[in-house]
């Protein structure tokens, strides 16, 4: 196996690197990333530049002809396609990058998976070539009080983040349908745990208790997400790379629907509890903000599918990951400063 990671230098790529770069099946996996303001090679510490079967390649998927390059000279056998713009504040404010980096970045791939793999002249065969294409339950839209997403559930993205990763999704799906591309998707749930870039919810709710700073919280609180620790992503990814079906979608979630309020209520009581010496209760520290515009109030996943029929269930228990969670940003201060949005 010849594995392509895309977006490895992001949050959840750089966890998945650590997680799969000891597996026996990979003679080589490629790291590429253009590295925004998003991607950071201090998350691949003890990998970038060490070890023997990682290779970077510092590439901007909007280029095509070096995204061609990369799958040819590289004979990529493998994809795991994760690089996206993925902040979703950011598609409201500017939504041009989503637009050209998770749609036409896709496409750029889609193809040169295509040329390198359905040529008939390519060393590869392609029934055993792979291309996972990440995405995300946000696809989905808003859900009511109740019910849960499926993999038949019709799409509906609501920001211009969700729009451009359902587009990408469609164009993944039309080159399994046109082409025969061994493709899989998967939609997954809010994840947490380490090297989670300080602009997403938790490792700001950390930063601004650790600098006593208010801690902003949109709306009533009361908008639902289904959290899933980094780690079990990564494995539920996996899995799903070696034994997924080809032009099957897979959801991948934690089983753990927590409000914001309460969830940022955990993470001010865990850290006085850890660092009681920083004065004053954190919980003071909440201030709620207008509402994001469009704003889901309830996203929650139905994993049966991948469970049934893959075996995959999560390992962590909400409760044991997020303390691990914090005590990791709590431990990490220098990386924090390294990374940190200027
Ligand atoms: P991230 O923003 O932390 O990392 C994205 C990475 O992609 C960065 O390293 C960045 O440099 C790279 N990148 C961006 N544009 C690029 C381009 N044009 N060319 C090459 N590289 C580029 O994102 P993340 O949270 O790790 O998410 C990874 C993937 O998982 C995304 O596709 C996202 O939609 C999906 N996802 C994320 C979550 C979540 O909770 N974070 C949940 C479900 C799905």
């Amino acid at each position: 196996m010849n594995l392509l990671v895309t977006g490895g230098a992001g949050f959840i790529g750089s966890n998945l690197i650590r997680h799969v770069i000891d597996q026996p099946e990979i003679t080589k996996l490629v790291n590429l990333d253009c590295l925004t303001y998003a991607g950071h090679l201090a998350n691949l510490d003890g990998i970038h530049g060490v070890h023997p079967r990682y290779v970077f390649e510092q590439v901007d998927l909007r280029d095509k002809d070096e995204v061609l390059r990369v799958i040819r000279q590289h004979d990529i056998t493998h994809v795991m396609h994760l690089a996206a713009e993925s902040h979703v504040d950011r598609s409201i404010t500017g939504p041009g990058d989503f637009i050209t980096t998770n749609i036409n970045g896709t496409f750029h791939l889609l193809e040169a998976c295509r040329a390198h793999w359905l040529n008939p002249a390519s060393s590869i065969q392609h029934r055993a070539s792979r291309f996972l294409h990440v995405s995300t339950d946000e696809v989905f839209g808003s859900l009511g009080e109740t019910g849960f997403f499926t993999e038949t559930t019709p799409y509906a993205p609501n920001s211009p983040y969700s729009a451009s990763k359902a587009a990408s999704d469609m164009l993944v799906r039309s080159y399994i349908h046109t082409y025969g591309l061994p493709a899989v998707i998967t939609n997954c749930s809010n994840n947490y745990g380490p090297y989670q870039f300080p602009e997403k919810l938790i490792p700001v709710v950390i930063q601004s208790i650790l600098s006593r700073k208010s801690i902003p919280i949109y709306g009533d609180g009361m908008n639902v997400r289904d959290w899933l620790y980094v780690g079990d992503h990564c494995q539920a990814l996996w899995t799903v790379l070696t034994t997924g079906k080809p032009g099957e979608t897979y959801n991948i979630g934690g089983g753990n629907e927590l409000a914001n309020l309460p969830l940022v209520q955990q993470i001010c009581d865990l850290i006085d509890e850890m660092q009681p010496d920083l004065g004053g209760h954190s919980r003071d520290l909440i201030t709620f903000v207008p509402d994001r515009p469009g704003h889901d109030r309830r996203y929650a996943i139905d994993a049966s599918k991948i469970q049934r029929e893959l075996g995959w269930t999560p390992a962590h228990n909400f409760a044991s990951g997020l303390r691990e969670t914090v005590s990791w940003y709590l431990g990490k201060q220098d990386w924090i400063e390294a990374v940190k949005p200027r």
